[in-house]
C-alpha cells in the first residue's frame, strides 16, 4: 500500500478516536498533513482553537511563524509533513497532560513509521522532550538542547532530530525569533550537507 493510503488510515482512526478525554471537546481531530514522501518530519505539541476548527495543524498563529521560518530555508507546507504530539485540542490551550501524551502518540509512531523521515524537526519542549525520550537521549530543557542535530535511533530508524523552540514562542519572547531564524538556517546546512531534498524514497 502507499505511504498516501497508509496515513490515510491512521487519520481515519484519529478522527474518531476516543481513547483520551480530549475527545470531548473538539470539533475536529487533526491528524497531519503534508507530503507523505517527506524526508523531513515537523512536530508540534497540539492542536489550537484554529487548527480544531479547521482540522489541520498549525493552521493559525503558530502556523503563520511556522509557514515563515520554513519558506526561510526554501521550502512550502506541501514539500514537508507536519503533525502534532497530541491530535486533539486541550481545552483553553492548556499543555497536553502525560497521560493524553502517552494515549496519543501511537498515531505518531505510526505515521513516523510510513514516512520513515531522515530528520524530524522536534518544535517546543513537548515533541523534542517525547521524541528524545523515543531516541534514549537526555532532555532537561529546550533551551539546553535547541539548534543541534542529534544522531538519534527511533522505532528502529536511524534519523537526525533537530529540536527548535515552538515557533509560538516568538509571541511572547521576540527574542526568540532571531534564534529560531539561526537554528532554521543552521538546519537548511546540515540538510544541504546531507545532500537530502525534500522528497523520500
Ligand atoms: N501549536 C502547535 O503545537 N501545533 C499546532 O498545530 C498549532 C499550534
Ligand atoms: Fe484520541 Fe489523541 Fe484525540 Fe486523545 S488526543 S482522543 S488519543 S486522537
Amino acid at each position: 500500500m502507499s505511504k498516501k493510503k497508509l496515513l490515510d488510515a491512521v487519520a481515519s482512526d484519529v478522527v474518531v478516536c476516543t481513547k483520551c478525554p480530549l475527545w470531548k471537546s473538539r470539533k475536529n481531530a487533526v491528524p497531519g498533513v503534508g507530503n507523505p514522501r517527506s524526508q523531513i518530519m515537523f512536530i508540534g505539541e497540539a492542536p489550537g482553537a484554529s487548527e480544531d476548527a479547521k482540522g489541520e495543524p498549525f493552521v493559525g498563529m503558530a502556523g503563520k511563524f511556522l509557514d515563515a521560518f520554513l519558506s526561510q530555508i526554501g521550502f512550502s507546507r506541501e514539500q514537508v509533513f507536519i503533525t502534532n504530539v497530541v491530535k486533539c485540542r486541550p481545552p483553553g490551550n492548556r499543555q497536553p497532560k502525560p497521560l493524553e501524551i502517552e494515549t496519543c502518540t501511537p498515531y505518531l509512531d505510526r505515521q513516523v513509521l510510513i514516512i520513515r523521515p531522515k530528520f524530524v524537526v522536534t518544535l517546543g519542549s513537548h515533541s523534542t522532550s517525547y521524541v528524545f525520550s523515543k531516541a534514549v537521549l537526555p532532555f532537561n530543557s529546550i533551551t539546553q538542547v535547541r539548534g543541534k542535530m542529534y544522531k538519534a535511533t527511533i522505532l528502529g530508524l536511524q534519523l537526525g532530530v533537530f529540536p527548535v523552540f515552538h515557533p509560538a514562542s516568538t509571541l511572547y519572547n521576540p527574542q526568540y525569533k532571531e534564534i529560531l531564524e539561526d537554528d532554521f538556517q543552521l538546519l537548511k546546512t546540515k540538510l544541504s550537507k546531507a545532500h537530502s531534498g525534500v522528497t523520500n524514497r
